[in-house]
């Protein structure tokens, strides 16, 4: 049994659906359950409706749900027959009858919260799927939708919901073992779950993968296909470098700590599912199905080029806490966590010295309240529009001299915060925002000039 995810772009329009569903076609006697995204940039536009709304703006709000109405139903229109077309019809019509309810109701209200935006962020995932399963029935697949709302179980921290592990996986199998057993080929929604008393909750922006991840995880899946925009995972930001390159294998480490640091193709969560159960992850290309994509395992991949991607993340703020407190001290460093726990800021990158810690954040919401809440430990200095460059590699801890060439490489570049887990697969440090690219193009430079031809392929 295989988990397939499509994201937005693969099923923004008819041309994308089709594609879809040729990929579906072709792996069928595997079993499947299809995860989706909402349609190219629905969710946008829908959390755009509910803002504009509630300011008072209802003329725009209804604008944003008309265009979201006629694009699914162009496509609904273009890829179906006639009486499916009106099955599909009707239930479009209920479920926008249900959004003009819920945007009214936050017109007259003038506000939103974070559990009615969830309500109509839902909305994207629900329409993609309605359509999406009965199109694979048009073309003779057999497919059930299933809400994923009966599926992840979330606690109510609306926009941003944790999973309840052990109930999703109980919900997933109970609902979807018997489902495929029958041989159906399951679609459910990605992003969106409910809480146990069945209010809508969503996942965080991009969660479809993570859903994915989790279904898969649940079912104890042989592979998780995440069908997205671009050829795989690449050596770089293709917007900063030019000349990147796919990689054809890497290793679960080193993917989550791209994905963590900046490296859009996957989102943050999606591989800890997967590395729990040890299920291999692939990211394809939906514009070119029959192209390898990345294949991502447990298994290190060995290789010439000792460093195999660098992710880069902007926005992010060091916030800098000097103490002669911390000085044979202990439970000083525990203290200061809680600082950020208190005000559910999440830290990335930790550097201390005897008397310094610093710390990142990427949220600057918090910050004023934190630097506060941190004076009681000492001298505190924060510094805004900072960039983490994170370099990652298997390899990195058994090659000498790697981080002599990576700070050769950034001559004239200033490093700050220099940081490398224990696990020994990365390098991490800090560049001004503004230096941010140049310094991605340095290191590109000095590691891909000649690429270990084996694990990376040229992008065109
Ligand atoms: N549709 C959601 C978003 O745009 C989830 C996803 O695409 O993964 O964030
Ligand atoms: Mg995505």
């Amino acid at each position: 049994m295989i988990v397939l995810k499509f994201g937005g772009t693969s099923v923004q329009d008819t041309d994308a659906v089709t594609r879809a569903v040729q990929v579906i076609r072709r792996q069928l006697s595997r079993g499947e359950v299809v995860v989706l995204s909402a349609m190219g940039k629905t969710t946008n536009g829908l959390l755009q409706m509910a803002r504009t709304a509630s300011s008072g703006d209802i003329d725009s709000a209804w604008a944003i749900r008309d265009d979201q109405s006629a694009l699914h139903e162009t496509v609904a229109r273009e890829l179906l027959s006639g009486p499916r077309w009106k099955s599909v019809e009707t239930s479009l019509a209920a479920l926008f009858q249900e959004m003009t309810d819920i945007v009214q109701g936050l017109y007259l209200l003038g506000e939103t919260s974070p559990r009615s935006m969830d309500r109509v962020g839902s909305f994207g995932e629900r329409l993609s799927t309605l359509i999406f399963s009965e199109v694979l029935r048009e073309n003779g697949i057999p497919a059930e939708l299933v809400d994923s709302r009966d599926l992840i179980r979330t606690d109510d921290h609306f926009t941003q919901a944790a999973v309840l592990q052990e109930l999703t996986r109980n919900c997933v199998r109970e609902q979807l073992l018997p489902r495929l057993r029958a041989g159906k080929v399951v679609v459910a929604p990605g992003f969106i779950g409910s809480t146990v008393d069945g209010v809508t909750t969503t996942i965080g922006r991009g969660g479809s993968d993570y859903t994915a991840a989790l279904i898969g995880a649940a079912l104890d899946a042989e592979d998780i296909q995440i069908w997205t925009d671009v050829p795989g995972i690449l050596t770089a930001d293709p917007r900063i470098v030019p000349d990147v390159y796919k990689i054809h294998a890497i290793s679960f480490a080193e993917a989550a700590e791209l994905a963590y640091f900046g490296a859009k193709v996957l989102h943050p969560s999606t591989l800890t599912p997967a590395i729990d159960r040890d299920i291999p992850v692939h990211v394809c290309n939906s514009r070119q199905i029959d192209e390898p994509g990345t294949f991502i395992s447990a298994a290190p991949v060995s290789s010439s080029s000792p460093i195999k991607s660098i992710a880069s993340k902007r926005g992010i703020t060091i916030v800098n806490i000097l103490s002669t407190q911390m000085l044979l001290s202990y439970g000083f460093l525990r203290r200061i966590f809680e600082v950020f726990e208190t005000h559910e800021t999440v830290v990335d990158v930790v550097a201390t010295s005897e008397v310094n810690v610093s710390l990142t954040v990427d949220s600057s919401q918090e910050l004023e309240a934190i630097r506060s809440d941190l004076t009681e430990f000492g001298e505190i200095r924060v510094a805004p529009d900072m960039a983490i460059i994170c370099t990652v590699g298997e390899d990195v801890k058994a090659t000498p001299g790697i981080a002599a060439r990576i700070f050769g490489a950034l001559e004239g570049i200033n490093v700050q915060m220099i940081s490398q887990g224990a696990s020994r697969i990365n390098m991490t440090f800090l560049v001004a925002e503004e230096t941010m690219e140049e310094a991605v193009r340095l290191l590109h430079n000095e590691f891909f000039r000649q690429p270990d031809p084996e694990l990376f392929e040229p992008v065109e």
